[in-house]
């Protein structure tokens, strides 16, 4: 097979907005400073700005960035062009044709409102842009199943699924991509990884702050929709999935839809709602939303080797702590022998994804003394600090190589929404809970009867044992 063509232009959709702002204008600098970075880079928006207005914007986004260097960025300014109109005009397209110049091979980053990427790919295609062209699709990639067929279909109507990359930012971080590679380059785990030997596995994505400002974007989406649907679910694929046969993309990507299929769709039983108290209050904010800030959820994978395991899930906003964590339980020695305490999980393997990066095995060791009498240890090692702005830095790289790996092809963005479909919108309540606590008490009920959650704490260092 032939080599993917590098992309040689960068078009940037949204690039006077938020997200611009904050990732991928720095991670575009990132990329040229570190030499991986070469070719023009189009702005588009509306902002009646001009050339220099959009060098401006992006220089002050760059500067945030804690490697920025003048010399530098003066060098990645140079990149840039802009291209000024609404996406509802084909003008603005066809002046995107005029700015790309001798570009054949474009990647067109969407990060616009998702209402607007099948318009946005429909003009490229009607004004000669799409030739030859990526497209990069931001998140939510659909609001439910049924508008994520939609919008496959609109792509595949002017791509070839090689050239859609459905971007989960996710995916591009190094604790998330270590636990594929900890799984699979480690043989003293396979004999371990399944329902004889591991008794429950928990997933916490906790945030120690609110909607910061975005009331009415979070409005649109809450917890689920955020980051269940797409960031969480990933991570229980890379946990619970065989090992593909080769490390090419599509062995890992059948390996992941294989895996969401043997998820059984979500029943309201298996799902706790929460709203932290004052999130009515913010701006954007209907007074009476029923938008969850907060969900906890008991997923079933109907397979030989989990079956019976059960994969809890919980995500919130206003938590105690900022901290996203894996724990895989495993059950308790087959005999009493020592007559101590029984610690809720005496071993477990605990995997740190952010801030922090660190990978722990928690152990029963005998505590000095005449009597047989242990103690909760944890052995660790914190393996290397986490770097958000990375992510989109390696994705952003892999798409211009057109390297698919760590993007969602069309069937799994599809399964992933099947999954969580029944328990979309108000099909259960939402309970209030107070800022700074971890969720609704209704939650504590979903890990009861497997030993209670496991609080990630807010210092990097061991979790505490019991
Ligand atoms: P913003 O609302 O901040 O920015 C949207 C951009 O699209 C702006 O540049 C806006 O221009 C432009 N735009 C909107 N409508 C039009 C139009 N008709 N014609 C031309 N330009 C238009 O959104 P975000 O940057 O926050 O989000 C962008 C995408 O990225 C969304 O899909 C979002 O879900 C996703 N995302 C965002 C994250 C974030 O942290 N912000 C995180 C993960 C995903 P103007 O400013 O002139 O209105």
């Amino acid at each position: 097979m032939s080599k993917p063509v590098r992309s040689d232009a960068v078009v940037l959709f949204g690039a006077s907005g938020d997200l611009a702002r904050k990732k991928i204008l720095p991670a575009l600098y990132d990329m040229f400073r570190r030499g991986r970075l070469d070719v023009p880079v189009v702005g588009v928006a509306r902002s009646g700005w001009d050339l220099a207005a959009f060098k401006s914007h992006a220089h002050d986004a760059i500067r945030q960035d804690s490697d920025y260097e003048a010399g530098l960025a003066t060098g990645f300014l140079e990149l840039l062009r802009y291209v000024d109109g609404d996406y509802r005009d084909r003008a603005t397209f066809e002046n995107l044709y005029q700015a790309l110049g001798a570009a054949r091979h474009p990647l067109h980053y969407l990060a616009v409102p998702p209402s607007l990427f099948a318009l946005v790919v429909e003009s490229l295609d009607a004004t000669g842009c799409i030739k030859g062209a990526r497209v990069v699709v931001e998140k939510p990639f659909g609001r439910d199943l049924e508008s994520a067929v939609e919008l496959n279909r609109a792509l595949k109507a002017v791509l070839a699924e090689e050239a859609i990359f459905r971007i989960d930012h996710f995916l591009g971080k190094e604790p998330v991509q270590n636990l594929l590679y900890f799984r699979f380059a480690n043989a003293f785990l396979e004999p371990i990884w399944n329902r004889n030997f591991v008794k429950s596995v928990q997933i916490t994505m906790a945030e120690d702050f609110g909607v910061a400002g975005r009331g009415s974007f979070y409005e649109e989406v809450g917890a689920i929709r955020d980051v269940i649907q797409n960031h969480l679910l990933q991570v229980v694929a890379l946990l619970a999935m065989e090992c593909p046969i080769g490390s090419d993309a599509t062995y890992l990507r059948d390996e992941k839809v294989k895996i969401f299929n043997a998820i059984r769709p979500l029943s309201p039983s298996q799902l706790v709602r929460g709203q932290f108290a004052g999130y009515r209050d913010e701006r954007g904010v209907s007074p009476t939303s029923q938008v969850e800030t907060f969900a906890a959820l008991h997923l079933h994978i109907d397979n030989w080797r989990w079956q019976g395991v059960p994969f809890l899930v919980r995500a919130g906003k206003s938590l105690p702590v900022t901290a996203t964590e894996v724990v895989v339980n495993l059950h308790y020695p087959p005999q009493v022998l020592f007559k101590d305490d029984r610690p809720a999980f005496p071993n477990y393997f605990r995997f740190r994804l952010g801030p922090t990066v660190l990978i722990g095995l928690g152990t029963r060791a005998k505590k000095a003394g005449e009597d047989m009498v242990g103690e909760q240890v944890e052995l660790n090692v914190l393996h290397q600090h986490g770097d958000e702005m990375a992510a989109y830095e390696r994705l952003i790289g892999d798409a211009m190589r057109g390297d698919p790996t760590l993007f969602s092809r069309e069937d799994s963005a599809e399964v992933q929404w099947r999954i969580i479909e029944p328990v979309l919108g108000d099909r259960t309540p939402v309970h209030t809970y107070a800022p700074g606590s971890w969720g609704p008490v209704e939650a504590d009920a979903i890990a009861r009867p497997y030993g209670g959650w496991h609080n990630p704490l807010a210092e990097d260092g061991a979790n505490d044992p019991d």
